[in-house]
């Protein structure tokens, strides 16, 4: 069911709370690195400003697990957004409270507002109902554009929902739901999903769903290690998670997974040395960071004859020299996948920044800003963040 949009809201003189996911990643120094969250909300703020409305982003950064946390504030945020639209952003030295609702009294109409990280209380992730209320009463109307955030229950994506006569779907959310709805429903075949990352007590749930809908499920990064230990093979110090290895094991036996022949080893992340070997030849000591030479060429030649590819994760710690050409090989084939006439799709923040690296950002057919939220909503889940928005009339 499609979602009412901003676009059915009459904003003009209003204030509106906006969830937007502006959690952006950042270097030590506190600088950011990847801006294309703040881009992806701009479609939604320029049209409550040039409608009328007085706009309040609301969004989390990082973990500071329900406590304030200046390495984590969204000051960087504010400023990086008046930079980029050129115009104030009047930051709240906080998200709820008496001292924002002063601050916001003082904001004049139809300017833009960012409240402080989300997180910094533990209502957010608790969804409780006082901090709910606490946020809705900033405003008079509600807009959810954070799709990355929609898989979860919080405070700012549902609960605050209950507050609004029509909590509605900003155009960020409306894009990504335009795009990932048909592939949910009938999606060209074969239909390739490529996961990696670094945990699979993430991911083991999103690939149980997704195995009945997939023709091909290729597995690498971190995740991998999980599935090569249940297999019986020997993963050295690789990473791994012993608590999921009942349901690898399960998951294990599927003849649609595809898991690497091979892999970059090291005897440490710090060295700038990696060798490739078979996946029965890791040393007790080794730790696998890459997808090696013959898996690349694997999981190229299945990408590349897919007619609807989707990737979630990175190949390998690819942050680092030289265990980032797994990935980037990866990026490479799907974009050729697309020149083959499949309909692509990338998502997740360090699955962005690859693409980046590689060159191809501009040879998918989408980059969704979820990285979760795409994998969940096309496993068919009901994403809270989506339930919670008015159906469209
Ligand atoms: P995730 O948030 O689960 O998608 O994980 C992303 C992180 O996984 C990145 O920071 C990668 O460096 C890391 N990663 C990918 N492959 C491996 C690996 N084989 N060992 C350790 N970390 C990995």
């Amino acid at each position: 069911m499609a979602k009412l949009t901003v676009r059915a809201l009459n904003v003009n003189g209003k204030r509106v709370l906006v969830r937007v996911d502006f959690n952006v990643p950042m270097d030590a120094n506190g600088e950011i690195t990847d801006d294309r969250r703040i881009h992806a909300a701009l479609p939604t703020i320029n049209y409550l400003l040039s409608n009328g409305a007085t706009v309040i982003l609301a969004s989390h950064l990082g973990k500071p697990k329900g406590k304030p946390n200046p390495k984590l504030s969204l000051r960087p945020v504010a400023d990086r957004l008046a930079k980029i639209l050129d115009r104030q952003v009047y930051f709240a030295p906080d998200c709820v409270g008496s001292n924002v609702v002063r601050f916001l009294q003082k904001v004049p109409p139809n300017s833009l507002a960012l409240l402080e990280n989300l997180r910094f209380h533990p209502g957010e992730e608790k969804n409780e109902r006082d901090f709910a209320k606490a946020l809705a009463t900033l405003a008079d109307l509600y807009v959810n554009d954070a799709f990355g955030t929609a898989h979860r229950a919080h405070a700012s994506t549902t609960g605050v929902t209950a507050f609004f006569a029509q909590p509605v779907a900003g155009l960020l959310m409306e894009k990504e739901l335009q795009f990932l709805t048909p592939l949910l429903e009938t999606p060209p075949q074969p239909f390739i999903v490529i996961i990696g990352g670094a945990k699979i007590s993430d991911k083991a749930g999103v690939i149980k769903n997704l195995l009945p809908r997939v023709d091909r499920l290729l597995i690498g990064g971190g995740v991998a290690f999980n599935f090569l230990k249940a297999r019986g093979y020997p993963i050295g110090k690789s990473i791994w998670e012993p608590n999921l290895m009942a349901e690898v094991v399960c998951l294990e036996k599927n003849p649609k997974i595809v898991l690497p022949v091979d892999v970059v080893v090291t005897s440490s992340p710090d060295t700038e040395n990696g060798r490739t070997v078979e996946i029965e030849n890791i040393g007790p000591d080794e730790i696998g960071l890459d997808i090696g030479d013959k898996t690349i060429h694997n999981f190229t030649q299945i990408i590349t004859t897919g007619k609807t590819v989707v990737w979630a994760g990175p190949m390998g710690m690819f942050e680092k020299h030289p265990f980032q050409y797994g990935t980037i090989a990866i990026a490479q084939a799907i974009a050729v996948a697309t020149e083959n006439g499949a309909t692509t799709v990338a998502g997740g923040g360090d699955t962005i920044a690859t693409l980046k690296k590689a060159g191809v950002s501009d040879r998918l057919s989408h980059i969704s800003t979820g990285g979760s939220a795409t994998l969940e909503f096309l496993e068919g889940k009901e994403l809270p963040g989506i339930t919670a928005l008015m159906d469209e009339l």
